[in-house]
């Protein structure tokens, strides 16, 4: 298996056998041979700490997961055609976590296939077609999410909007024109709301429903301001929309004093999308949703997915959930989530390209600028500190519209050691690249 040892022919060989576009981590790619909690180790077994992977939520390679995956995989792995325990349990577990009303359940195997489906719900739901999403937002990778995806379709290789959907602006307090000191930013940018609403009314067309991460991640690690989405989510519900909460990133405790985005937010929304952290690793996507919803899209055609909700995955679901609380996971994001932020704020008195420092629990962003007057994006600089961090084998991210946002989102078992670590290596290497934009 591991003939490729070195990491250049194993990227000569990946030339030679995927398309371009997809794409490698740092200018010195990593081959990651193992996991564990939150360090990665290479093909030499050198140990790198992972600061950017949500996927592992639980930590890498987590005992209970691999004892639940050998067990199950001797005895059966089939689908929601039969009836199995494992998926009621599932369901159960996710609606101990969500709002009452959220009591009916798609299984899928991706976020995309779960924003696509959540997207057809909407449309069965209302009998209307159109979209309104936030700008630089993602979604997925498929036609249907990538139309819902501005990051894409605005993007390099992108079409543009289609002509169902809307964009609104992102509710940024630190580059928006309603900024942190203004205690009203969050029904302010709720009401531009109303302009893609009256656009909509101007075609002759009709709202479907409304779709954004309860908290925008691609988008640049941002924390709307209080109240924000839960005045869209009105205004959108007047116009005879749907409300989707694309908790991907968010949601399962990352955010520390809450478990979902859309409660921070005081909001209440119609479907909830989960994805990546929600299976650890293994493929789980999951819509959930109202009663009401889920009966407007029995319309004779079947839905099924074959590897959505399979035995295994349901299980692997369920453990993910209970792993959170037994383990204390969302009170360690909370606790290590302060600890980083208030070392990234002594970081931004140190050095003038922080211009902004943001986040909740263990979902972090730090805004690299090369003057934090007119906060040019340092996009060139948020590159160098990602690589060299890398160098110092800790890996971490960048991000939104400029990519120029530090995104710090480690699995949830990171602990102060570790946290003090990075902090350590960001210091230093924040320290050259404010030379570098100092020369
Ligand atoms: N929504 C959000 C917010 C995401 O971050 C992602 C993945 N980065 C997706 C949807 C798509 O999920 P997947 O890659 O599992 O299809």
């Amino acid at each position: 298996l591991y003939d490729i040892a070195s990491t250049d022919n194993a990227q000569v060989a990946r030339g030679e056998r995927f398309g371009a576009n997809l794409k490698l981590s740092y200018k010195a790619p990593v081959m990651l041979l193992r996991g564990w909690r939150n360090y990665l180790y290479d093909q030499y077994g050198r140990t790198y700490l992972d600061a950017y992977n949500n996927v592992p939520h639980v930590g890498h390679a987590h005992p209970r997961l691999q004892a639940i995956a050998a067990r199950q995989l001797q005895m059966i792995n089939t689908n929601t055609r039969y009836l199995h325990p494992a998926q009621i349990k599932f369901a159960d577990s996710l609606r101990a976590r969500l709002p009452d009303h959220l009591d009916h359940f798609y299984f899928l195997t991706s976020g995309s296939e779960a924003n696509e489906l959540a997207l057809r719900l909407a449309r069965a739901h209302t009998g209307q077609k159109h979209m309104i999403v936030q700008d630089h937002g993602y979604h997925g990778h498929t036609t249907g999410t990538i139309d819902i995806s501005p990051y894409k379709f605005n993007g390099p290789g992108g079409e543009g909007a289609p002509d169902w959907v809307e964009v609104v602006e992102v509710a940024d307090p630190y580059r928006g024109k309603f900024g942190y000191d203004d205690p009203c930013a969050g029904a302010k940018y709720a009401a531009s709301v109303d302009d893609s609403i009256a656009a909509i009314d101007k075609k002759g067309a009709g709202l479907a429903g409304f779709i954004a991460e309860s908290f925008p991640s691609v988008g640049g690690q941002i924390i709307p301001p209080e109240g924000y989405l839960k005045e869209v989510y009105a205004r959108v519900r007047k116009a005879g929309g749907v409300c989707i909460a694309d908790e991907v990133q968010t949601g399962l405790g990352r955010l520390g004093s809450v478990y979902w985005g859309f409660e921070q937010q005081d909001a209440s929304p119609d479907m909830v999308v989960l994805g990546k952290p929600i299976g650890n690793g293994h493929p789980i996507g999951v819509v959930a949703t109202t009663k009401a919803i889920a009966d407007s899209f029995v319309n004779g055609m079947e839905f099924f997915s074959t590897f959505g909700g399979t035995t295994l995955a349901c299980l692997i679901g369920a453990e993910v959930l209970d792993i959170i609380d037994d383990e204390d996971l969302q009170k360690n994001a909370e606790t290590i989530g302060h600890h980083l932020l208030d070392g990234y704020r002594i970081l931004q008195d140190k050095y003038q390209i922080v211009g902004d420092v943001r986040g909740m629990g263990l979902f972090t962003g730090i805004e690299l600028v090369t003057d934090p007057a007119i906060k040019t994006p340092a996009t060139h600089l948020a590159g160098y500190v990602s690589n060299r961090l890398r160098a110092h084998r800790i890996l971490i991210g960048t991000d939104g519209p400029w990519d120029n946002v530090l995104k710090i989102r480690p699995p949830l078992t990171i602990d102060h050691k570790d946290a003090d670590l990075l902090l350590t290596r960001l210091d230093s290497v924040l320290h050259e690249a404010q030379i570098i934009n100092d020369v």
